[in-house]
Protein backbone atom coordinates (compact mmCIF):
# COMPACT_ATOMS: atom_id res chain seq x y z
CA UNK A 1 0.00 0.00 0.00
CA UNK A 2 1.55 3.33 -0.56
CA UNK A 3 0.29 6.86 0.79
CA UNK A 4 0.07 9.08 -1.19
CA UNK A 5 1.90 12.77 -0.56
CA UNK A 6 2.90 15.29 -2.85
CA UNK A 7 4.25 16.83 -6.24
CA UNK A 8 4.29 20.39 -8.21
CA UNK A 9 4.73 23.01 -10.97
CA UNK A 10 3.36 25.84 -12.41
CA UNK A 11 3.39 29.21 -14.94
CA UNK A 12 0.38 31.60 -16.42
CA UNK A 13 -0.97 34.33 -18.74
CA UNK A 14 -0.74 38.00 -20.78
CA UNK A 15 -3.20 40.90 -21.41
CA UNK A 16 -5.27 41.18 -24.46
CA UNK A 17 -9.17 42.43 -25.32
CA UNK A 18 -10.73 45.00 -23.83
CA UNK A 19 -13.30 42.58 -21.65
CA UNK A 20 -14.74 44.18 -18.65
CA UNK A 21 -14.56 41.97 -15.25
CA UNK A 22 -18.49 41.91 -16.00
CA UNK A 23 -18.13 41.19 -19.71
CA UNK A 24 -15.78 38.13 -19.20
CA UNK A 25 -17.99 36.24 -16.48
CA UNK A 26 -19.94 35.21 -19.87
CA UNK A 27 -17.50 34.14 -22.24
CA UNK A 28 -14.33 31.78 -22.81
CA UNK A 29 -10.57 32.67 -22.27
CA UNK A 30 -8.95 31.79 -25.65
CA UNK A 31 -5.21 32.34 -25.85
CA UNK A 32 -2.51 31.76 -23.01
CA UNK A 33 0.62 32.81 -22.63
CA UNK A 34 3.93 33.06 -21.07
CA UNK A 35 3.79 32.41 -16.67
CA UNK A 36 3.93 35.11 -14.28
CA UNK A 37 3.89 34.71 -10.60
CA UNK A 38 3.36 37.85 -9.02
CA UNK A 39 -0.92 38.45 -7.92
CA UNK A 40 -2.28 39.80 -11.32
CA UNK A 41 -3.46 43.55 -10.70
CA UNK A 42 -6.84 44.20 -12.02
CA UNK A 43 -5.52 46.08 -15.25
CA UNK A 44 -4.23 43.22 -16.32
CA UNK A 45 -6.60 41.29 -15.56
CA UNK A 46 -9.36 43.57 -17.38
CA UNK A 47 -7.10 43.12 -20.28
CA UNK A 48 -6.66 39.41 -20.16
CA UNK A 49 -7.15 37.56 -23.73
CA UNK A 50 -11.30 36.99 -22.84
CA UNK A 51 -13.16 35.26 -26.46
CA UNK A 52 -16.60 34.28 -26.96
CA UNK A 53 -15.12 30.70 -28.24
CA UNK A 54 -12.36 28.94 -26.95
CA UNK A 55 -11.17 25.26 -28.82
CA UNK A 56 -10.81 22.44 -27.15
CA UNK A 57 -6.93 22.77 -28.05
CA UNK A 58 -6.78 26.29 -26.08
CA UNK A 59 -8.77 24.78 -23.36
CA UNK A 60 -6.46 21.94 -22.56
CA UNK A 61 -3.79 24.56 -22.61
CA UNK A 62 -5.49 26.84 -20.41
CA UNK A 63 -6.93 24.55 -17.86
CA UNK A 64 -3.18 22.88 -17.74
CA UNK A 65 -1.79 26.18 -16.87
CA UNK A 66 -4.28 26.79 -14.18
CA UNK A 67 -3.17 23.19 -12.69
CA UNK A 68 0.48 24.28 -13.07
CA UNK A 69 -0.06 28.00 -11.50
CA UNK A 70 -1.88 26.31 -8.27
CA UNK A 71 0.75 23.59 -8.25
CA UNK A 72 3.55 26.56 -7.55
CA UNK A 73 0.77 28.58 -5.08
CA UNK A 74 0.20 25.35 -3.47
CA UNK A 75 2.81 23.39 -3.65
CA UNK A 76 2.34 21.77 -0.45
CA UNK A 77 -1.10 20.94 -1.19
CA UNK A 78 -2.09 17.30 0.32
CA UNK A 79 -5.36 15.82 1.39
CA UNK A 80 -6.57 17.88 4.74
CA UNK A 81 -7.72 15.12 6.68
CA UNK A 82 -5.38 13.31 9.06
CA UNK A 83 -5.16 9.32 8.94
CA UNK A 84 -2.63 6.97 9.50
CA UNK A 85 -3.93 4.04 7.43
CA UNK A 86 -7.31 4.04 4.71
CA UNK A 87 -9.60 2.71 7.11
CA UNK A 88 -8.74 6.02 8.77
CA UNK A 89 -9.03 7.47 5.74
CA UNK A 90 -11.90 5.89 4.26
CA UNK A 91 -13.73 6.80 7.85
CA UNK A 92 -12.85 10.40 8.04
CA UNK A 93 -14.06 10.95 4.17
CA UNK A 94 -17.51 9.72 5.23
CA UNK A 95 -17.40 12.14 8.43
CA UNK A 96 -16.24 14.94 6.26
CA UNK A 97 -19.59 15.28 4.65
CA UNK A 98 -21.09 18.99 5.10
CA UNK A 99 -18.55 20.18 7.83
CA UNK A 100 -14.81 20.96 8.06
CA UNK A 101 -11.77 18.73 7.65
CA UNK A 102 -10.50 20.72 10.59
CA UNK A 103 -13.94 19.81 12.67
CA UNK A 104 -13.36 15.81 11.54
CA UNK A 105 -9.81 16.13 12.71
CA UNK A 106 -10.73 17.57 15.92
CA UNK A 107 -13.08 14.38 16.12
CA UNK A 108 -11.64 11.54 14.73
CA UNK A 109 -8.54 11.11 17.40
CA UNK A 110 -11.45 10.08 19.81
CA UNK A 111 -12.99 7.56 17.52
CA UNK A 112 -9.71 5.81 16.71
CA UNK A 113 -8.64 5.68 20.16
CA UNK A 114 -11.84 4.06 21.35
CA UNK A 115 -12.46 2.29 17.88
CA UNK A 116 -8.51 1.49 16.23
CA UNK A 117 -9.87 -0.94 13.51
CA UNK A 118 -12.69 -2.21 11.80
CA UNK A 119 -13.60 -5.01 13.48
CA UNK A 120 -13.41 -2.82 16.68
CA UNK A 121 -15.72 -0.24 14.88
CA UNK A 122 -18.18 -3.02 13.54
CA UNK A 123 -19.01 -4.09 17.10
CA UNK A 124 -18.83 -0.99 18.32
CA UNK A 125 -22.20 0.18 20.56
CA UNK A 126 -23.61 2.69 18.00
CA UNK A 127 -25.06 4.92 20.72
CA UNK A 128 -21.87 5.76 22.41
CA UNK A 129 -20.26 6.30 18.50
CA UNK A 130 -23.21 8.80 17.99
CA UNK A 131 -21.53 10.86 20.98
CA UNK A 132 -18.43 10.71 19.74
CA UNK A 133 -19.16 11.86 15.88
CA UNK A 134 -22.42 14.52 17.25
CA UNK A 135 -19.68 17.31 16.70
CA UNK A 136 -19.42 16.22 12.56
CA UNK A 137 -22.74 16.92 12.58
CA UNK A 138 -25.67 14.33 10.84
CA UNK A 139 -24.06 12.08 13.34
CA UNK A 140 -26.55 9.48 13.34
CA UNK A 141 -26.79 8.74 9.44
CA UNK A 142 -22.65 8.98 10.26
CA UNK A 143 -22.58 6.33 12.76
CA UNK A 144 -24.55 4.33 10.83
CA UNK A 145 -22.53 4.90 7.53
CA UNK A 146 -19.15 3.79 9.47
CA UNK A 147 -20.08 0.98 11.05
CA UNK A 148 -21.24 -0.44 8.26
CA UNK A 149 -18.63 0.31 6.23
CA UNK A 150 -16.88 -1.21 9.11
CA UNK A 151 -18.94 -4.86 8.86
CA UNK A 152 -18.52 -4.88 5.38
CA UNK A 153 -14.53 -4.23 5.37
CA UNK A 154 -14.82 -7.25 7.88
CA UNK A 155 -16.83 -9.34 6.34
CA UNK A 156 -16.31 -8.65 2.98
CA UNK A 157 -12.92 -7.61 2.71
CA UNK A 158 -10.65 -9.53 5.40
CA UNK A 159 -10.29 -6.62 7.16
CA UNK A 160 -8.58 -4.37 4.71
CA UNK A 161 -9.84 -1.57 3.04
CA UNK A 162 -10.20 -2.31 -0.65
CA UNK A 163 -7.76 -0.37 -3.76
CA UNK A 164 -10.51 -0.96 -6.39
CA UNK A 165 -12.91 1.47 -7.36
CA UNK A 166 -15.75 -0.48 -7.35
CA UNK A 167 -15.18 -2.69 -4.02
CA UNK A 168 -15.20 1.03 -2.24
CA UNK A 169 -18.39 2.17 -3.58
CA UNK A 170 -20.01 -0.72 -2.46
CA UNK A 171 -19.07 0.40 0.91
CA UNK A 172 -21.97 2.06 3.30
CA UNK A 173 -21.77 5.69 2.61
CA UNK A 174 -18.60 5.34 0.07
CA UNK A 175 -19.59 6.98 -2.99
CA UNK A 176 -17.05 8.06 -6.32
CA UNK A 177 -15.56 11.33 -4.30
CA UNK A 178 -15.02 9.10 -0.94
CA UNK A 179 -13.78 6.28 -3.15
CA UNK A 180 -11.31 8.81 -5.25
CA UNK A 181 -9.84 9.75 -2.05
CA UNK A 182 -9.18 7.18 -1.03
CA UNK A 183 -7.56 5.27 -3.92
CA UNK A 184 -5.53 8.58 -4.64
CA UNK A 185 -3.91 9.00 -1.28
CA UNK A 186 -4.15 5.52 0.18
CA UNK A 187 -3.50 3.76 -2.96
CA UNK A 188 -1.75 6.19 -5.21
CA UNK A 189 -4.05 5.60 -7.57
CA UNK A 190 -5.44 8.68 -9.82
CA UNK A 191 -8.57 9.93 -9.00
CA UNK A 192 -10.70 13.33 -9.62
CA UNK A 193 -12.09 14.69 -6.39
CA UNK A 194 -15.48 16.17 -7.28
CA UNK A 195 -16.73 17.61 -4.29
CA UNK A 196 -18.36 20.97 -3.91
CA UNK A 197 -15.58 23.38 -4.27
CA UNK A 198 -13.93 21.67 -7.56
CA UNK A 199 -17.52 22.06 -8.88
CA UNK A 200 -17.59 25.39 -8.28
CA UNK A 201 -14.33 26.38 -9.63
CA UNK A 202 -14.51 24.10 -12.61
CA UNK A 203 -17.36 26.16 -13.55
CA UNK A 204 -15.80 29.40 -12.80
CA UNK A 205 -13.44 28.42 -14.88
CA UNK A 206 -15.53 27.42 -17.66
CA UNK A 207 -13.44 24.00 -17.88
CA UNK A 208 -17.25 22.04 -18.34
CA UNK A 209 -20.83 22.71 -18.39
CA UNK A 210 -21.85 19.66 -17.05
CA UNK A 211 -23.06 19.73 -13.75
CA UNK A 212 -23.67 15.92 -12.62
CA UNK A 213 -20.28 15.28 -11.12
CA UNK A 214 -19.99 11.72 -12.90
CA UNK A 215 -19.86 13.56 -15.66
CA UNK A 216 -18.02 16.57 -14.43
CA UNK A 217 -14.90 14.23 -13.57
CA UNK A 218 -14.94 12.77 -17.51
CA UNK A 219 -14.99 15.85 -18.85
CA UNK A 220 -12.52 17.28 -16.73
CA UNK A 221 -10.47 14.38 -16.66
CA UNK A 222 -10.38 14.20 -19.83
CA UNK A 223 -8.57 17.65 -20.25
CA UNK A 224 -5.43 16.44 -17.91
CA UNK A 225 -3.41 13.56 -18.12
CA UNK A 226 -4.25 10.79 -15.43
CA UNK A 227 -0.98 10.90 -13.40
CA UNK A 228 -2.03 14.63 -12.67
CA UNK A 229 -5.52 13.99 -11.07
CA UNK A 230 -5.10 13.25 -7.81
CA UNK A 231 -2.68 16.46 -7.24
CA UNK A 232 -4.99 18.37 -9.53
CA UNK A 233 -8.03 17.70 -6.92
CA UNK A 234 -5.49 19.09 -4.01
CA UNK A 235 -4.47 21.91 -5.69
CA UNK A 236 -8.58 23.13 -6.85
CA UNK A 237 -10.02 22.14 -3.34
CA UNK A 238 -6.99 24.23 -1.59
CA UNK A 239 -7.93 27.12 -4.23
CA UNK A 240 -11.64 26.67 -3.04
CA UNK A 241 -11.13 26.69 0.43
CA UNK A 242 -8.65 29.77 0.47
CA UNK A 243 -9.23 31.92 -2.40
CA UNK A 244 -12.13 31.37 -4.73
CA UNK A 245 -14.99 31.12 -2.08
CA UNK A 246 -18.44 30.39 -3.11
CA UNK A 247 -19.52 33.69 -1.97
CA UNK A 248 -16.79 35.82 -1.75
CA UNK A 249 -14.27 35.06 -4.05
CA UNK A 250 -11.09 37.17 -3.85
CA UNK A 251 -10.27 38.17 -7.21
CA UNK A 252 -8.81 41.03 -6.05
CA UNK A 253 -5.80 38.65 -4.57
CA UNK A 254 -6.26 36.14 -7.05
CA UNK A 255 -2.98 34.10 -9.10
CA UNK A 256 -4.71 32.56 -11.34
CA UNK A 257 -7.35 35.84 -11.88
CA UNK A 258 -5.70 36.53 -15.83
CA UNK A 259 -6.70 32.75 -16.78
CA UNK A 260 -10.30 32.91 -14.65
CA UNK A 261 -12.93 34.20 -17.58
CA UNK A 262 -15.01 34.70 -13.98
CA UNK A 263 -13.20 37.27 -12.67
CA UNK A 264 -14.86 40.25 -11.16
CA UNK A 265 -17.30 37.71 -9.58
CA UNK A 266 -16.00 38.12 -6.38
CA UNK A 267 -13.73 41.32 -4.75
CA UNK A 268 -11.62 42.82 -7.14
CA UNK A 269 -9.88 45.39 -4.93
CA UNK A 270 -6.36 43.88 -3.68
CA UNK A 271 -6.82 45.38 -0.19
CA UNK A 272 -10.28 44.16 0.42
CA UNK A 273 -9.54 41.25 -0.95
CA UNK A 274 -6.73 40.04 1.07
CA UNK A 275 -8.96 40.05 3.86
CA UNK A 276 -11.29 37.46 2.42
CA UNK A 277 -8.11 35.08 2.14
CA UNK A 278 -8.58 31.84 4.84
CA UNK A 279 -6.54 29.13 6.69
CA UNK A 280 -2.73 29.83 5.71
CA UNK A 281 -3.35 32.55 2.98
CA UNK A 282 -4.51 34.50 5.62
CA UNK A 283 -2.45 34.12 8.05
CA UNK A 284 -4.14 31.43 9.75
CA UNK A 285 -3.24 28.00 10.35
CA UNK A 286 -4.78 25.03 8.00
CA UNK A 287 -6.95 22.29 8.50
CA UNK A 288 -4.59 19.27 9.58
CA UNK A 289 -3.86 18.95 13.51
CA UNK A 290 -1.13 16.27 12.96
CA UNK A 291 0.26 17.14 9.13
CA UNK A 292 2.42 14.30 8.06
CA UNK A 293 6.05 14.82 7.74
CA UNK A 294 6.12 14.97 3.87
CA UNK A 295 4.26 18.25 4.10
CA UNK A 296 6.58 19.68 6.46
CA UNK A 297 9.55 22.00 4.86
CA UNK A 298 13.00 21.22 5.51
CA UNK A 299 13.51 22.74 8.61
CA UNK A 300 10.51 20.21 9.99
CA UNK A 301 7.72 23.61 9.96
CA UNK A 302 4.70 23.30 7.92
CA UNK A 303 4.76 24.54 4.03
CA UNK A 304 4.34 27.08 4.33
CA UNK A 305 5.18 28.70 7.75
CA UNK A 306 1.88 28.72 9.77
CA UNK A 307 1.00 32.36 9.87
CA UNK A 308 2.24 32.86 6.35
CA UNK A 309 0.21 35.20 4.43
S1 LIG B 1 -10.97 34.11 -7.10
FE1 LIG B 1 -11.95 35.18 -8.82
S2 LIG B 1 -10.32 35.31 -10.38
FE2 LIG B 1 -9.68 33.74 -8.91
S3 LIG B 1 -10.37 31.81 -9.74
FE3 LIG B 1 -11.99 32.54 -8.36
S4 LIG B 1 -13.43 33.72 -9.64
FE4 LIG B 1 -11.51 33.44 -10.80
Amino acid sequence: MVVRRNSAVGEQDPAGGKKTAKATKKVAVKAVAPAKRAVASASEVKASPVRKSESHTALVRRARRINRELAEVYPYAHPELDFENPFQLVVATVLSAQTTDLRVNQTTPGLFAKYPTPEDLAAANPEEVEEILRPTGFFRAKTKSVIGLSKALVEQFGGEVPGRLEDLVKLPGVGRKTAFVVLGNAFGRPGITVDTHFQRLVRRWQWTDQTEPDKIEAAVGALFPKSEWTMLSHHVIFHGRRICHARKPACGACPIAPLCPAYGEGETDPEKAKKLLKYEKGGFPGQRLKPPQAYLDAGGKPAPPLGAG
